[in-house]
């Protein structure tokens, strides 16, 4: 008997010839983030993770806070292992598992699950689970059943090895970081576009990003903001190439050339087409906004039409569908609110005219671009003198 920590992994267990592939990416992860503990060792087991230790007295709960951050498992169990599978060998890890959460005589009602995930072994879960449970009875004498609504759970799981726990830590889920392919992500200093990096990072997709710096209309410190959200993202990323392009030629050129009420919808396809440059240099295979429909007058369905116009790769907006509330909540979880409602101004936020337009019509809107003088040296020039930055 000795302690270890379970690791479950989700979806990527039903991804038929696909598994092992992502079942590697998934353990190098795991690997790569417990890297700075000695003594270590991370094996498979169908379908979950095992991390033992050399040392018999190893905390594994402080492995927790290292895990909690990796796409594609979904939940922890600190554990007692076994070899030896017979029932006395599981009766007893199980009442050694009940004592380090309840003093002898506390009052308390349990439940045994038993998941027979060899099914070669020749108890049934059912079985299994009840000659446990006289046996915690009998240890216990304060101990009752309750299979509705039992204060403790004990899982009891049987694979090569035997594994008895209480808890699951829940993890974010989703599918490994970097099996999705790779996405340009328009990072702005704003609540929104950092939770659409999040989730597409979460969907497996290698998260680059970009963002538009206009000094002197936008302070260092927007920037240095910006640079934080991206640090924060890069404890789920691991890391992070952000691109800090210099923005401001090319809005006082959209600001000074067109009709008011299409300056912003010209500044984002302006954003866009630079994006989707850096994009194909970084072999990505879309562009991902924090755009959610409705939100602003240049996220209405025409204005995204009408920005996207010309563009190649797909544009994602994994937060079109979501309402504000949801992305704050969202925002919170996953550390990136604090730092985007500091208050220093993205560009946008500059240079807003007083009535944008709310539904413009593509071939205008391609027809102002076309009358902006230079626009395309311009962005040309944006997109070589983009500063990289790699976080993480
Ligand atoms: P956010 O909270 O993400 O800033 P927003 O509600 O302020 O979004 P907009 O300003 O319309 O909305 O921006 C919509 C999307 O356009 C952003 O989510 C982001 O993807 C992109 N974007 C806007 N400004 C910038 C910028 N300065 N740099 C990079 N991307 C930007
Ligand atoms: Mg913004």
């Amino acid at each position: 008997m000795k302690n270890a920590l379970l690791i479950k992994y989700g979806e990527i267990a039903l991804r038929g010839d696909n598994r092992h592939i992502y079942e590697k990416y998934l353990a190098k992860a795991v690997r790569l983030r417990l890297k700075s503990f000695d003594g270590l060792t991370v094996s498979r087991e169908h379908g979950r993770f095992l991390v033992e230790s050399d040392s018999n007295d190893f905390d594994f709960t402080q492995l927790i806070p290292y895990l909690t951050k990796v796409f594609g498992l979904i939940g922890l169990s600190p554990c007692i292992m076994t070899l030896d599978r017979s029932i006395d060998a599981l009766c007893e890890c199980s009442i050694e598992c009940m004592r380090r959460l309840v003093p002898e005589n506390r009052p308390f009602t349990f439940k045994v699950k038993t998941r027979r995930a060899d099914k070669k072994y020749p108890t049934h879960s059912q079985p299994v689970s009840a000659a446990i449970g006289d046996r915690i009875i009998g240890s216990f004498p304060n101990a009752t059943v309750d299979v509705h609504n039992p204060e403790i759970l004990l899982n009891v799981e049987i694979r090569y090895h035997a594994y008895v726990y209480v808890d699951t830590i829940k993890l974010p889920g989703g599918l490994p970081y970097g099996t999705g392919g790779r996405g340009m992500l328009l990072l702005s200093g704003g609540i929104d576009s950092p939770v659409a990096g999040f989730l597409m990072a979460r969907r497996g997709v290698r998260i680059f990003a970009v963002y538009f710096h206009s000094p002197p209309y936008t302070s260092e410190r927007a920037r240095d903001k910006v640079e934080d959200i991206a640090k924060a993202l890069s404890e789920y990323l691991l890391d992070i190439r952000l691109y800090v392009v210099p923005f401001t030629d090319v809005q006082l050129c959209v600001y000074s050339q067109c009709p008011p009420p299409k300056l912003t919808i010209l500044l984002k396809r302006a954003m866009l087409t630079i994006a989707e440059t850096i994009a194909q240099k970084e072999n990505c295979q879309c562009l991902i906004t924090g755009d959610s429909v409705g939100q602003v007058a240049s996220q209405t369905l025409q204005s995204m039409a009408a920005a996207q116009s010309g563009r190649l790769l797909p544009i994602i907006r994994p937060l079109a569908g979501m309402d504000k509330q949801q992305i704050i909540n969202m925002a919170q979880e996953i550390g990136t609110f604090d730092i985007s409602i500091r208050p220093y101004e993205d560009c946008c936020t500059v240079f807003v005219p007083e009535h944008p337009e709310t539904k413009p019509v593509v071939s205008a809107v391609d027809a102002a671009w076309r009358r902006l003088p230079g626009i395309e040296e311009l962005i040309l020039s944006a997109v070589e003198a983009a500063e990289i930055v790699d976080i993480g």
